[in-house]
């Protein structure tokens, strides 16, 4: 599309990782082919981005959207056991000088109407209000997770302890109720400076002109009352919103999805930074092959924290890690790929009959829109809090036990698995989720719920 003086121009500001940019850029799409506007996003970055799936991504965009990597921010003055939400926050933080003067750069040349931030975004504000500009956000999390951080100051006034220490089960208004060890881990610890950031953040959260959410009635219906009911900042579900499927891929995943029977595959992701301990992948591996079921798993090198590769792919080849013998045991009725797979096509694939998902937001969204029932193996972020809502909340997933050590065994794995694939259980599942999602493609109709949020916010930025 042709960009004029006219057409009303969106700048998006998303944080770092595949779990941001994908949601905005889908956003993004929606507001380029439904409502005429033109995109650019403006992208933050450290050391080691971009990585090569984000680039991979950008590249396909549709017309429309453009997209800036603003200079790399230095980080070399960090400690190494920074916290991975301190790291966000300070690279969103670092980046405002970079983005006024790239705002100064657009706002020239285009007719810019908004900003869209995510949830880590919000300092950001204060650059669109120099330039008059009002500023919105567009959380790609839960309506749960946007409630907790919405009552995070309050949160933290009532309680003196740490949230893990609170006796009872944390219930926030039109919430699952949920454990206080499950908190989102940018909130676990209030003497890590992680805390203090993100609770600054979320302070800031009230004074967006309005945060556009991914989620749906259907989904979250209670919270979602609830959160209009605090009266400010206002609150549009336009969700489910999740990557279209590219319509030709002959990767090695698909292949071999081509061969197998229709719903037998169990697809084993962990998003794009979950890793297990060593310890953790043999068992998974272990039950796997115990199971006797067929599975596609996307592996990743074992490290000690469970968010270990969201900045950094390690280098190490993670087949090394398998036990013994374990490839050529599985052959045929499993395939292990490193890294990434084109998870999209993965679960529109007919072959696929299940997800171990480490319960992220857009993998959620994604097995509900396409049907596909769920195993909860949450490791990091708000996906505990997550992991409560799809199994206590929604009943769409199972989820494995953990032993003392906090190790899922290869027995568990394989009784969980087993259970989702054959089991009356696992067919209940499946049939909430089918219905969850029919509840989804309504919201998207041309009249549903969430196509009338979105034209309502674009109007506004028309006027
Ligand atoms: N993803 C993918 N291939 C992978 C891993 C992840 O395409 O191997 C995509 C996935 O489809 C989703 C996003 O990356 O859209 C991950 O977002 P999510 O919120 O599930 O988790 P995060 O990575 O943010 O923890």
């Amino acid at each position: 599309m042709e960009q004029t003086q006219q057409t009303p121009h969106i700048i998006i500001h998303p944080s770092p990782g595949m779990g941001h940019l994908i949601p905005l850029a889908e956003f993004a799409k929606r507001l380029v082919l439904l409502h005429d506007f033109t995109v650019t996003l403006v992208i933050p970055i450290e050391n080691n981005f971009p990585t090569e799936s984000m680039k991979l991504f950008l590249i396909v965009l549709p017309e429309g959207i453009d997209y800036i990597f603003l200079p790399s921010v230095n980080f070399d003055d960090l400690p190494h056991d920074t916290r991975a939400e301190a790291r966000i926050c300070l690279l969103m933080n670092r980046s405002i000088p970079l983005l006024r003067h790239t705002f100064m750069n657009i706002t020239s040349t285009n007719h810019v109407v908004a900003l869209v931030v995510d949830l880590f975004g919000s300092e950001a504000f204060e650059v669109a209000r120099e330039f008059k500009v009002p500023p919105y956000m567009f959380f790609p999390a839960s309506a749960m997770s946007l409630s907790l951080l919405l009552h995070l100051q309050e949160l933290d006034e009532t309680y003196d302890c740490e949230f893990r220490d609170i006796p009872e089960p944390i219930k926030l208004p039109g919430c699952v109720p949920f454990k206080g060890i499950d908190v989102m881990d940018g909130a676990k610890d209030k003497t890590n400076v992680a805390y203090k950031m993100v609770l600054h953040i979320s302070t800031l959260y009230s004074s967006a002109e309005g945060i556009l959410i991914n989620t749906f009635g259907s989904l979250e219906n209670e919270t979602l009352k609830a959160l209009n009911q605090l009266g400010k900042p206002p609150i549009f579900p336009v969700g489910p919103l999740i990557q279209l499927k590219i319509t030709s891929d002959d990767s090695e995943c698909i292949k071999f999805l081509n061969e197998q029977p229709r719903g037998s595959v169990l697809f084993v992701s962990f998003g794009s930074g979950g890793t297990l301990s060593h310890s953790q992948l043999l068992e998974l591996a272990l039950g796997l092959e115990l199971s006797g079921e067929r599975f596609l798993w996307v592996i990743r090198s074992p490290g000690d924290a469970t968010n270990a590769t969201y900045f950094e792919q390690k280098i190490e080849d993670p087949f090394d890690f398998l036990p013994n013998g374990f490839l050529d045991r599985t052959k045929g009725l499993g395939l292990v790929v490193p890294s990434w797979a084109p998870q999209i096509q993965v679960l529109s694939h007919v072959s696929t009959g299940g997800f171990v998902t480490h319960c992220g937001w857009n993998s959620i969204l994604e097995s509900i829109m396409h049907g596909v029932p769920l195993i909860a193996w949450p490791l990091y972020a708000e996906q505990k809090m997550n992991a409560e809502m799809i199994t206590a909340g929604l009943k769409i997933a199972l989820r494995p036990k953990v032993d003392e050590k906090f190790i899922v065994d290869r027995e568990e794995v394989a009784r969980t698995v087993k259970c989702l694939m054959r089991e009356e259980e696992g067919n209940r599942i499946r049939e909430r989720i089918n219905e969850l999602k029919d509840a989804g493609f309504m919201m998207l109709n041309e009249d549903g719920s969430s196509t009338k949020a979105l034209s309502e916010v674009a109007n506004m930025w028309k006027k």
